[in-house]
């Protein structure tokens, strides 16, 4: 199967903070990869943009280092990326200052799609709009990409929506979270709105639990003291894991449109309930396999910030009344493995003497590594021994279904970006979803600082905290092995 490149329109990307981590490591190689697609037309141009003072060609050196160092070498073509250099270029602009606003203004043309990517710390996302409005430099149809963290509770987030809605309108804003980018993760609306297979079954009648785990192997290390004023409810749970959580349970939305898939999540946020305290569990990996703990990469070595969580959250609503959402995710964990896991209740009656190979069916949608999905299914077991059960997957792995052409599937940070260029808002979160998520959040981060909650300790390498097992075995279930 030969995948199908749209191309985009020509446009303008300014990447403020063009020489930081996130440049290098995603955006421009994501853009490199985009080109090398033949989605960028030739009149796109690509406008760095930092404080330091660099020459466009010592820009372009540091991006030709980055797509070497960020880019599999199947996909490296020195020709190709030549050519790409050709559309880059850099302005040496202080966010806060006053030189190089007047250059990038003069520089872009009228009529064309101008994109302002804010790959910068949060503190500066103000500064970059109110300059780019009253400078008037952003036409009345650009687009800005803000970041995460978009705040860091309710009232930061407001603040922020606040400070963009003074010179951008809603449909001008791209709030990004990268998990949204993700091929599984659209696959999932697809599955759930393309079959009428699952739709009937979507719901507490039939499924038992969902189980939502985003697990790494790294610890905080070089984000410490950054990190440690964020924590996994922060950092991971509020916007990523929400934003699973709101596809696997929001409603049909009317059309495969932005507002409409929008306004199917927020409800969703709207219906969780406040979370109990016994339904949460935090923790904090130890020193282990000669690297240190959490503490020792934090600035305070008394830190009671959480690199793990899990917990229990309930939706009230009438398809899900009943059905558990347990979320985990952490730090210096087993294996690195992102995935949501639906399992269905028992079949109603059974027909069958010998159970004993009886399983739950369980649809298991893999984030990552090794994107796909499987649907754990019931057969019997092959040989004369009689109907015995057994379990086996209906696999469908992205890489093997899809053939060679699919099996290196374009970046989250690449899709995204081609979204912003197209206008296509359907994956970035709106204002008011990310004000809701918080709302939500808020209550169970200030209730673990006011009971004064440490962290349970956990070992570097296992699965998380033993509280966190008991989370579900006091349910009679059990978390999906980390792998
Ligand atoms: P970083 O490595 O610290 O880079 C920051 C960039 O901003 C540099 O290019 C820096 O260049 C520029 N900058 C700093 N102050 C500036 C100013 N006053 N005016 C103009 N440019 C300025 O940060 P990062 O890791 O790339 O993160 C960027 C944003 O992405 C942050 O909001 C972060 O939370 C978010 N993010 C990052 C990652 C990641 O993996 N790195 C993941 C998710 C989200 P100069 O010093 O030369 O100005």
């Amino acid at each position: 199967m030969v995948s199908r490149v749209i191309p985009v329109d020509p446009f303008e990307l300014v990447i403020f903070g063009a020489t930081g981590d996130l440049a290098r490591r995603k955006i421009l190689p994501g853009l490199y990869r985009r080109f090398l697609a033949g989605q960028i037309p030739p009149e796109a141009r690509i406008i760095g943009a930092a404080r330091a003072d660099l020459a466009p060609d010592a820009f372009r050196e540091q991006v030709a280092e980055a797509v070497t160092e960020f880019v599999p070498h199947t996909l490296r073509d020195p020709k190709v990326l030549a050519d790409f250099l050709k559309h880059l270029d850099y302005i040496a602009i202080d966010a806060k200052g006053e030189g190089g606003w007047a250059q990038l203004k003069s520089t872009l043309r009228p009529g064309v799609i101008q994109v302002f990517y804010f790959s910068v710390a949060p503190g500066l996302f103000g500064d970059l709009a109110e300059r780019l409005n009253s400078l008037g430099i952003a036409g009345p149809d650009a687009r800005i990409v803000v970041e995460k963290p978009f705040g860091r509770d309710l009232a930061s987030a407001r603040a922020l929506n606040a400070t963009l809605a003074r010179h951008f309108e809603e449909r001008q804003i791209y709030r990004i979270d990268h998990y949204l980018g993700k091929e599984t993760v659209q696959n999932l609306m697809a599955v759930r709105f393309a079959n009428i297979l699952f739709e009937p079954l979507w719901k507490s009648e039939y499924v038992d639990h969902v189980q939502i785990t985003v697990a790494e192997t790294v610890g905080v290390e070089g984000r410490g003291t950054y990190y440690d004023t964020s924590g996994a409810m922060r950092d991971m749970v509020q916007n990523h894991l929400m934003q699973l959580l709101c596809l696997i349970a929001m409603e049909p939305p009317y059309h495969f449109d932005p507002n409409a898939v929008r306004d199917e999540k927020l409800k969703v946020i709207r219906a969780l309930d406040p979370v109990h305290p016994d339904d949460i569990v935090r923790g904090q990996y130890l020193p282990g396999g000669g690297e240190g703990g959490y503490t020792d990469h934090a600035e305070n070595p008394a830190s009671r910030t959480e690199s793990y969580v899990a917990l229990r959250a309930h939706i009230s609503n009438w398809r899900w009344k009943g059905t558990p959402f347990y979320l985990r995710t952490g730090k210096r964990l087993r294996a690195r493995a992102s995935e949501i896991a639906i399992t269905f209740k028992e079949p109603p009656h059974s027909i069958f003497d010998d159970e004993t190979g009886w399983r739950e069916n369980v649809l298991v949608i893999r984030l990552q590594p090794d994107e796909g999905m499987h649907l754990m299914v019931m057969i019997k077991e092959p040989g004369p021994g009689g109907m015995r059960l057994t379990q086996v997957p209906l696999d469908m792995s992205f890489a093997d279904a899809l053939g060679a052409e699919h099996a290196e599937t374009p970046d989250a940070y690449e899709r995204l970006i081609m979204d912003v260029i197209r206008g296509n808002q359907t994956l970035f979160m709106r204002g008011d979803e990310v004000e809701a998520a918080w709302a939500w959040t808020d209550p169970i981060i200030q209730g673990c600082e006011a009971r004064g909650d440490r962290p349970q300790a956990y070992d570097p390498g296992s699965s998380g905290p033993e509280d966190a097992l008991m989370l579900m075995h006091r349910d009679g279930r059990r978390w999906r092995e980390i792998r």
